[in-house]
């Protein structure tokens, strides 16, 4: 585990603000193995977050993998091929949410990553724009005609409609975050979220060899509860719950893939486990390996 004091900082809870922590797990980062990292539980709120951290300075080189799908369009191996398809029928589903939103078409995508789903959404005739604070996506996603700035503080509101998918358990300060989103976000506009489930199934059955774990770039991984938690906290309400179906097969690719500690049967029953998963998020999406946070401003 890493001691640097200049490039690793000991948060306190990031929704809570307590000190207070047990040890949870020691995660490896899946790029570089040797480096390992450690998740705790927050003692007073159960938060499961990274501490010690890398710095907002010092995270940005473990995004500087080749590899890391988010950035790079996926690789050309089968995990690159799941990944997209994944991508795709996802986008689908997300499409399919916002075209029932009344309000200004006009939306932002928070760490849009290459711009992929900015690029689908224009196509259906929204005005997009995007953040994206990691130049080699910042410029792939600009190659494509977007409008994609650095910095949330260069957005120009109001949306319709702000989205994070698997994002917020990228950032330092989440609660800042949402607070600068309820501003952008115009007074009957939608704020759409999705983060990785420690709760699935998924999560238990790989344990540390979890993908989503994907320490250090995960900063802290969020319950159901921990959702409504923060919302309260920053002025949102949750109106509904639904989950993203094609993230467990990708999931559980990656997962197999990368470990090193898991027996044949484990690795055998591994896809069936991901079905298993999937069922699970469909009949309770609080379980679902991504669940997606339709959040709405709080009316007093
Ligand atoms: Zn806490």
């Amino acid at each position: 585990m890493q001691q640097n004091t200049e490039l690793f900082e000991q948060p306190p809870c990031p929704i809570c603000g307590s000190d207070s922590y047990r040890p949870f797990l020691q995660v490896a980062d899946r790029f570089r193995p040797e480096e390992r990292f450690r998740l705790v539980r927050c003692t007073s709120c159960g938060l499961i977050y990274l501490n010690p951290r890398p710095t907002e300075q010092a995270i940005l080189k473990y995004y500087q993998a080749a590899d890391y799908d988010p950035h790079s369009e996926g690789g050309h191996g089968l995990s690159g091929k799941l990944y997209r398809l994944a991508r795709f029928l996802n986008t689908l589903l997300k499409l399919h949410w916002l075209s029932s939103f009344s309000g200004p078409r006009r939306a932002l995508d928070v760490g849009c990553g290459t711009g992929y789903f900015l690029q689908m959404l224009r196509k259906k005739g929204w005005e997009v724009a995007g953040v994206e604070p990691v130049p080699v996506a910042q410029r792939l996603a600009q190659q494509k005609g977007l409008n994609v700035v650095s910095r949330l503080d260069e957005a120009q509101g109001p949306f319709g409609v702000i989205t994070l998918w698997h994002v917020l358990e990228h950032l330092h300060n989440p609660a800042d975050t949402l607070r600068q989103l309820d501003r952008l976000l115009a007074a009957d506009g939608w704020l759409l979220l999705s983060m990785p489930n420690p709760l699935c199934l998924d999560a238990q059955y790989f344990g540390p060899s979890w993908v989503a774990y994907d320490a250090p770039r995960h900063l802290v991984h969020y319950r159901p509860q921990d959702v409504e938690h923060l919302a309260r906290q920053t002025g949102f309400t949750i109106f509904r719950l639904a989950m993203l179906p094609f993230d467990p097969v990708y999931n559980v690719f990656l997962s197999l893939q990368q470990s090193t500690s898991l027996s044949l049967s484990q690795i055998i029953s591994g896809p069936s486990m991901g079905i298993r998963s999937l069922l699970d998020g469909i009949r309770h999406p609080k379980l679902a390996s991504s669940p997606v946070y339709f959040f709405r401003k709080t009316k007093n």
